[in-house]
């Protein structure tokens, strides 16, 4: 099947949007100054791309109202599905405070996801207080960490495996620095499904 050509322009999917029908900025990661240039969903300055709200294989239409404005990685992973409020449940669910912490954020879920723990409660579990010592440790040492991760080829971003990973070490660098070390992993855990 060949793609069929999008007519609407970007712009008029943010005049929409921010002008027209004044969508709630508050629950968004960027505002109507920025949405022409910035991913509606992870907030980050990449080149746009018009993401179909109804898929054009569910009945879609090409029109502004159909489209939001998101960057090439989030548009891969949108909610391709015919009811159109997902989408925004979707974009506002992410909303992020500051630029460029979005993925770090989703790094940290998934970080959770492998270990079963979250960072913070990796740090707890240690018997670590959480200060002022410890914060600069983080500091210094994710810097650090930045040159033993790489970007794979063509992919402007960390992907979250990467960003759990860079994790990783950073607790593993904590417990050595505190003389702590860390639980073995449970493999053999069972992940639920719907909760049971
Ligand atoms: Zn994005």
């Amino acid at each position: 099947m060949i793609k069929k050509q999008i007519k609407t322009k970007k712009e008029d999917i943010v005049n929409y949007w921010f002008f027209e029908q004044m969508v709630d900025e508050g629950g968004l990661s960027v505002d109507a100054a920025e949405a022409h240039e910035r991913c509606w969903r992870c907030g980050c300055e990449k080149r746009l791309e018009r993401c179909h709200i109804i898929p054009e294989s569910l009945g879609g239409k090409d029109e502004p109202s159909n489209f939001v404005l998101l960057c090439h990685r989030c548009h891969i992973e949108n909610p391709n599905i015919s009811d159109p409020e997902i989408m925004w449940d979707w974009i506002r669910a992410y909303r992020v405070s500051f630029y460029d912490t979005f993925w770090s954020i989703l790094g940290a879920k998934e970080y959770e996801f492998i270990y079963n723990k979250s960072i913070e409660n990796e740090i707890i579990d240690l018997g670590i207080d959480i200060d002022d010592k410890l914060k600069d440790f983080i500091e210094i040492n994710i810097k650090e960490l930045f040159k033993e991760i790489s970007y794979h080829y063509g992919h402007p971003y960390l992907n979250t495996a990467t960003c759990a990973g860079l994790y990783r070490m950073l607790i593993k660098r904590i417990a050595k620095e505190y003389g702590k070390k860390l639980p073995p992993l449970d493999y053999n855990r069972k992940r639920t499904f719907w909760g049971f």
